[in-house]
């Protein structure tokens, strides 16, 4: 039977942190799908539709180098449910610190009283990305700044084409 992971998240943007995660969970199964939380009460920089072209983009050569194939789904329900209703077995995702650890583990373990065929693997980060959070990619996006050395390239671009469309106030 093909082992089918979730690798969850808001991706708003896809950060190269995020690409270091997806290389790896690309390894660890059969199929990945990469699941694009719109949640209604975030309210994202991207819309879901870009963050899935995005995220479609990025992945395509990971997934042709690690010979898996992927897919990238919205989804706006528990994690744990949308893992059942795509026949995840795991769920991927990344630790930078201690602080995702703690908050890493309370979700896994909740998920896993929930869920229990389904299991948490967590994926360490990359030294050279662990620093990388999607909020302060935001952040300095807001503040007119430079976001290219921590987002794949079609990101850097389309957020400085967004930022052209919308002239700050
Ligand atoms: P969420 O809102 O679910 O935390 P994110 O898009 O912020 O969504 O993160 C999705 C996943 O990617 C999480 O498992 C997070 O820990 C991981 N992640 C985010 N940034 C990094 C990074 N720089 N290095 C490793 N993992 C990361």
């Amino acid at each position: 039977m093909p082992r089918i992971a979730l690798y969850p998240g808001s991706f708003d943007p896809p950060t190269n942190g995020h690409v270091a995660i997806l290389r790896a969970a690309l390894s660890v199964c059969d199929h990945l799908v990469i699941g694009v939380g719109t949640h209604a009460a975030k309210t994202p920089q991207l819309s879901a539709d870009d963050r899935v072209r995005m995220l479609a983009e990025i992945a395509a050569p990971l997934a042709n180098a690690a010979r898996t194939t992927f897919e990238v789904r919205m989804f706006d329900t528990l994690v744990v449910t949308f893992a059942w209703d795509i026949g995840a077995t795991l769920i991927v995702r990344g630790l930078r610190d201690g602080a995702d650890l703690d908050y890493e583990m309370q979700m896994a373990g909740m998920n896993a009283e929930i869920a229990p065929g389904v299991q948490t693997v967590f994926l360490p980060a990359l030294p050279e990305t662990r620093h990388i959070t999607a909020t302060l990619v935001r952040q300095i996006a807001a503040m007119g700044g430079d976001v290219a050395p921590f987002v794949p390239p079609q990101v850097a671009a389309f957020m400085a084409g967004d930022r052209q469309r919308k002239p700050r106030a």
